[in-house]
């Protein structure tokens, strides 16, 4: 016992060793201390060899100095809020690394005076969704509709349907956030019907703006009327459209999901959106309209504290110019394609003693779009027991857990991670 614990290498020792002393940079000498400490006291418990303490070092360290954790999303929810939303594209985080340190956020390299922050991410977003004569972005869809309120209708009337009032989740509403920016909201209709007439005979000197809410996270079915943007432009006060889910176009595999562009062509004055959500970028609330409301809301001071930072302005834009994404890349997949590689999953597990089935399954868009829409997605099914040690195993793999099963639902996952799924299936089980 005393030769072994002897002989167990020091802690300076550990961390010299080149493959430790790289780590050191990225991680700091105290997390990295920490694995040392771990490995070292295994290997005097006689757990491990005291040659094996730099190996266990490496293995007990983190990936990052932080400590969210990438995980594998088999939830079959391709914008899971819990989950951060949106996977950024590989344009996106290569721009992120990029505009990590110094960079000309607010400068104009030309002439070596200050510029206009976001003017390049702006631009990229005139670009794609052209039918708006100008934008601004901020810290996300909420604090979009803050700006909005809080500049357009302090003191003021905000017109909007009872059906569309709604929780965005967490505890928190949209009706609530707008009386909270100093708005008094002016409800019409019921929960199910509203016509034109309901808006027009709110309407009065104290109308700030009508605001129409995409009901992003639920349906209402059966005997319903809404009153679409189009006809909402003829009441003459400004329209504001606040479609949640960040689509510039409309998309052919969401019918049903508005769009900005639309939005716009039908009459909207300001359209609000998000950036994580079905345009796959980062967090970011956008808003696109008209030349003169967008430059009230640029220059009102609230603005100030919603502001992005320079991160979010280079993946936004990267997003808006780059490749594709996975969140676009999942919405065009084949079944076919994800009942093959469900197959093929299904017979590595099963193979090793697992007892795994691949199935058909409906995926979902999530994250506040596309409520009610189901995505053509294939599954493999491993015993229910098994969902927690994969949640904490490493990788986590998040799988959904339905009638008696642990199913892991391929859609949100991209194809290149399905090695590392099994390898994770196979830890935990
Ligand atoms: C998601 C959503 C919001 C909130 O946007 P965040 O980016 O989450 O702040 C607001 N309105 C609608 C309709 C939404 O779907």
């Amino acid at each position: 016992m005393a030769d072994s614990r002897r002989s167990v290498p020091g802690t300076d020792r550990v961390l010299g060793e080149p493959d430790i002393a790289a780590t050191l940079p990225v991680l700091g000498v105290e997390l990295v201390k920490r694995a040392v400490h771990t490995a070292q006291q295994r290997a005097r418990d006689g757990e491990i060899e005291p040659s094996a303490v730099v190996a266990a070092t490496l293995a007990e360290l983190p990936p990052s100095a932080s400590s969210v954790r990438r995980v594998l999303n088999a939830t079959g929810v391709l914008l899971h809020t819990n989950l951060g939303r949106a996977p950024l594209s590989d344009a996106a985080i290569g721009a992120l690394r990029e505009a990590a340190g110094a960079t000309d956020v607010e400068l104009d390299l030309d002439s070596g005076r200050r510029g206009p922050r976001g003017a390049a991410a702006i631009a990229a977003l005139l670009d794609a969704a052209p039918r708006a004569g100008a934008a601004h972005v901020v810290n996300n869809g909420a604090a979009a509709l803050s700006l909005a309120a809080t500049a357009l209708a302090q003191d003021k009337e905000i017109v909007l349907s009872r059906g569309e009032m709604v929780e965005i989740g967490d505890g928190f509403r949209i009706p609530e956030l707008l009386t909270a920016t100093g708005a008094r909201l002016r409800e019409v209709g019921t929960t199910n019907r509203v016509q034109l007439d309901d808006y027009r005979q709110a309407l009065g000197p104290d109308t700030g703006f009508v605001l129409k809410i995409h009901p992003s996270n639920f349906v209402i079915s059966g005997f319903t009327s809404e009153v679409p943007v189009s006809a909402l432009r003829e009441l003459g006060a400004p329209v504001v459209a606040d479609i949640g889910s960040g689509l510039l176009h409309p998309h052919p595999s969401l019918p049903g999901e508005p769009d900005a562009t639309s939005a716009l062509a039908d009459g909207a004055d300001l359209v609000i959106a998000s950036g994580d959500k079905l345009l796959g970028g980062p967090q970011a609330g956008l808003l696109l309209g008209s030349a003169d409301l967008v430059d009230r809301l640029r220059r009102h001071p609230l603005a100030r504290a919603l502001r992005v930072d320079k991160l979010t302005l280079a993946a936004l834009e990267a997003t808006l110019r780059g490749p594709r994404g996975p969140v676009e890349a999942a919405l065009r997949q084949d079944r076919e394609v994800l009942v093959r590689r469900a197959e093929r999953l299904a017979a590595t597990l099963s193979a090793a003693g697992i007892p795994a089935e691949a199935r058909e399954s409906a995926a979902a868009v999530g994250g506040g779009s596309a409520p009610g829409h189901a995505l053509p997605s294939a599954a493999v099914a491993i015993p229910e027991r098994w969902a927690k040690p994969l949640r904490t195993g490493q990788p986590p793999v998040l799988a959904r857990v339905e009638q008696d099963s642990c199913l892991l639902d391929l859609a949100a996952l991209p194809a290149d991670a399905d090695g590392e799924l099994a390898d994770a299936v196979l830890r935990a089980a």
